[in-house]
């Protein structure tokens, strides 16, 4: 995988729909999105953000009653809103991976693990033959940490971690282009989730893999993205490269997310604890959004939305703060 710093996913204006008994939800409004071939985003919010939604509609899988009412999804030069399901179906799985929460919802309980990656190579490899798909298999699991006899054990009898892994390993088997990791490590146990991180450290660098990963937990993005967007009620509310937003978080829900992160090296710390709760995405609030949380909120802020404008070089917000 070359051509590192080419833009590989460009999102534009993009506005998913459903529609509830409860009314219309614009689960993601107007986003835009940028990222290179060899780049890990984290994409990050609360959970009803919109977050997984926009992740989801990369693929095309959004669940219905969601549907993408406007804008564009470019993936390497081809719009994916105007794929036919046919041409979708070749580019799921071998171009455009997922690792999903809950990995049984992919694996088939009634499959034995080296099978499912087997099946998926030759399915997307048609050169292969068996033989070399299993010693594929064999030596993806291992480098995954998983002993190559355990190629026969079914999904039930893998922990959360190693089911985990065996995710990984599918979207490895296939090469694949980009890899959405959809909150990856949050049903497991803290030690397993760190494991499972350092080994997504270790093989974005080998692999040079392209990574959207969407979490909730700002603590899991700190190590292991380049970038990071904050999602805040279906829009980006401020985006920029790993660093300066953890050194100095311009808008005030970002601001609030990090406070509320535990910091294992100071002694005593006072986490604060975000007021209030996420709106009502068939509610919204007038103007900004986050205006009926925000302890800076201003007079215009409840009557005017903020643009994302781009006030230091590649980072952005949604604030009249700025
Ligand atoms: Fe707070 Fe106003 Fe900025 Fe919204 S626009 S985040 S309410 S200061």
């Amino acid at each position: 995988m070359n051509d590192t710093n080419k833009i590989i996913l460009k999102i534009k204006d993009l506005e998913v729909l459903y529609a509830t008994r409860m009314g219309l939800v614009k689960a993601v409004d107007k986003v835009d999105l940028e990222l290179k071939r060899g780049q890990t985003l984290g994409l990050v919010g609360e959970s009803g953000c919109g977050k997984s939604t926009l992740g989801f509609s990369i693929l095309r899988l959004i669940p219905p009653p969601g549907r993408i009412i406007g804008g564009e999804i470019i993936f390497d030069s081809a719009d994916l809103v105007k794929k036919t399901e046919k041409e979708m179906r070749n580019i799921r799985g071998k171009r455009i991976s997922m690792i999903f929460q809950d990995p049984m919802t992919c694996l088939n309980p009634l499959m034995r693990i080296g099978d499912h990656i087997v099946e998926t190579i030759l399915t997307h490899e048609k050169k292969l033959n068996k033989k070399d798909a299993i010693k594929i298999a064999e030596d993806l699991v291992v480098k995954l940490g998983i002993s190559k006899l355990r190629l026969d054990d079914y999904p039930h009898q893998f922990s959360g971690g190693m089911r985990q892994r065996a995710m990984i390993s599918l979207a490895l088997a296939l090469n694949s282009d980009l890899i959405i990791a959809d909150e990856p490590t949050t049903s497991l146990d803290v030690i397993v989730e760190a494991q499972i991180l350092d080994l997504l450290k270790e093989l974005r660098s080998s692999y040079k893999l392209t990574i959207i990963l969407i979490t909730h937990n700002m603590g899991v993005v700190s190590e292991l993205v380049d970038r990071i967007a904050i999602m805040y009620a279906g829009k980006i509310v401020e985006i920029a490269d790993c660093f300066p937003l953890f050194e100095k978080p311009l808008h005030p829900y970002t601001v609030g997310l990090l406070k509320s992160i535990p910091n294992i090296s100071l002694e005593k710390q006072e986490l604060e604890i975000m007021p209030g709760s996420p709106p009502d995405l068939i509610n919204l609030p007038t103007g900004c959004r986050f205006h009926p949380r925000c302890k800076n909120v201003m007079k215009k802020c409840s009557l005017y939305e903020p643009p994302l404008k781009e006030v230091k070089e590649n980072h952005l917000v949604r604030c009249w703060l700025y």
